[in-house]
């Protein structure tokens, strides 16, 4: 042992905080599967990040140099803290979506951002031993370019979840992604196979590497909409925890390569469930090819017919089963206490109420399950859509609540529509249809919606909220 950082057999005391630290971690994210548990699982996950910093402060060495800087990295970390911390304060939850992808995006920037300044600074003997193919070289080249794809796409992914950058759909973008991205990796093979005495000879490659992932990153989000956002979004997770992943092996930093393979894996796993959830291709979705043609062919046809207030009392009250489908308009309303408080009320009539939950309802993967775990709905309540749809024939009454594309029948019967092809909740298919909105607003993939026409739906317009609450006097008055 020859100092206080060091345990015996060359364990240090960092490395035994890093494996506490991931340990957090990977409590923190398995508690954050269920919404009950979900917050003390983010302030665990958070305490073990917290632990590593610090612990990296104080413990780090380099040829025996504790790290210089300090006061300059506590102003950062202190800048940042504030920033942060201000901006979650005060985002509205429906604004959600957007501050995770510029976060996410953030983290991707980091990672390309370490591999811009390390490149440079690797071992000469490295490479006299081993050329510029070593591992060191390569990661730092992968958390280039998956680092920068993911804060460019993540970019992208903000201005449309914000509503200021549209949809651009070009039919050969695909094979120009794809040729972009074989560039990507030829240059990243030509780099690895030079022949040079340090990297500093070949920098002005990591510039022009990074520049292209810039447009890559842009043109693969560029065309995506609808019904591919959400897998878009995981997958872009997933990129910024395998750069920061790089990063760990780079510095053969335990707690950051663990954090990055955790948001990495979980990522991809969600990326694909989130396919199959959609029936959706991978590769599609990596060269940026969206569902459908495009443009729906179908037109608004029919008429609407309209409920009162007490007509939906009336036929809620003295049904056997409801179903509710809550939507993107529930979280705007923020209408959630008492959507549970109309579904309380229900059941103390005798009458049986589950919620249908369709895996990309609202504007963030669990979105309705966290919307309506914060209003206390009981979380056996909650059932995915597969689940539910058989039961919907034997449904009374099915009361859309600010839901719109997620009960879109053309997403099965037009092959035009850029839904189509997603599994939907099959609104249809119950005995009578209430459908709560402002007006006759499109979705997400701002395209008609002839549920709205059926026979069996009648719309009950006005703001989530105050319909609700109105409806809920309705009921108690009955
Ligand atoms: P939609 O976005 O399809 O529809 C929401 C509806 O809510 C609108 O038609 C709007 O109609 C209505 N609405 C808005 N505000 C209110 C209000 N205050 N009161 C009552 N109604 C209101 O929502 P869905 O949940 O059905 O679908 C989600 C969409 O978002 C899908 O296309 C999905 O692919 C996409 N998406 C999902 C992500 C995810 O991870 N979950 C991420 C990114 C995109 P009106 O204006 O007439 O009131």
């Amino acid at each position: 042992m020859n100092n206080l950082t060091q345990f015996t057999a060359g364990i240090t005391i960092l490395e035994v905080t890093y494996v506490i630290a991931s340990v957090f971690f990977i409590l923190g994210l398995k508690m954050l599967s269920h919404p009950l548990s979900a917050r003390r699982g983010n302030i665990l996950a958070a305490f073990g990040m917290g632990l590593a910093i610090i612990a990296t402060i104080i413990f780090h060495r380099k040829d025996g140099e504790p790290i210089k800087n300090i006061p300059l990295i506590l102003a950062a970390i202190a800048v940042g803290t504030i920033i942060g911390w201000v901006i979650a304060k005060k985002v509205k939850m429906t604004a959600m979506p957007q501050l995770v992808s510029f976060f996410n995006g953030m983290g991707g920037a980091a990672a390309a951002l370490i591999s811009m300044m390390e490149f440079p600074h690797v071992d000469p003997e490295l490479i006299e031993k081993s050329g510029m193919a070593n591992g060191e070289v390569l990661a730092i080249l992968l958390g280039l370019l998956i680092g920068t794809v993911s804060w460019a796409g993540s970019m992208i992914a903000y201005g449309k979840l914000d509503g200021w950058i549209g949809d651009l759909r070009i039919k050969s973008m695909k094979w120009v992604n794809l040729a972009i991205l074989a560039t990507l990796i030829g240059l990243i093979a030509f780099v690895m196979t030079r022949d040079v005495q340090s990297t500093k000879e070949l920098t002005h490659f990591i510039y022009i590497i990074f520049s292209i992932a810039i447009v890559y990153g842009v043109l693969f989000v560029m065309p995506i909409g609808g019904a591919d956002m959400p897998v878009v979004i995981s997958l872009l997770n997933s990129f910024t925890g395998v750069a920061a992943a790089m990063g760990g092996f780079l510095y053969n930093n335990q707690a950051m390569l663990t954090g990055g393979i955790l948001v990495g894996s979980a990522g991809t796993i969600l990326t694909v469930l989130m396919c199959k959830a959609m029936n959706r291709s991978l590769l599609n979705v990596i060269v940026g090819v969206f569902g459908g043609g495009g443009e729906s062919n179908i037109a608004a046809g029919g008429s609407i017919k309209e409920i009162s207030l007490s007509d939906s009392a009336v036929l809620l009250s003295y049904s056997k089963k409801v179903v509710i489908v809550p939507g993107y308009g529930l979280a705007v309303a923020q209408a959630q206490h008492i959507c549970h408080e109309l579904d309380e009320l229900l059941e103390e009539k005798g009458v049986e109420v589950k919620y249908a939950i369709h895996p990309v309802a609202g504007r963030m993967p669990g979105h309705m399950n966290v919307l309506l775990a914060e209003a206390d709905v009981p979380y056996e309540k909650l059932i995915e859509s597969d689940e539910i749809n058989p039961d919907l024939p034997g449904t009374d009454v099915l009361v859309v609540i600010g839901a719109n594309d997620v009960v879109n029948p053309a997403a099965e019967d037009d092959p035009s529509s850029p839904i189509y092809g997603m599994p939907i909740i099959k609104a249809r298919d119950a005995k009578n249809i209430i459908v709560m909105k402002r007006g006759m607003g499109k979705g997400y993939a701002a395209i008609e919606n002839l549920l709205f026409f059926n026979d069996k739906t009648r719309m009950l317009f006005g703001d989530a909220k105050n319909t609700l609450q109105n409806l809920v006097k309705e009921v108690k008055s009955l």
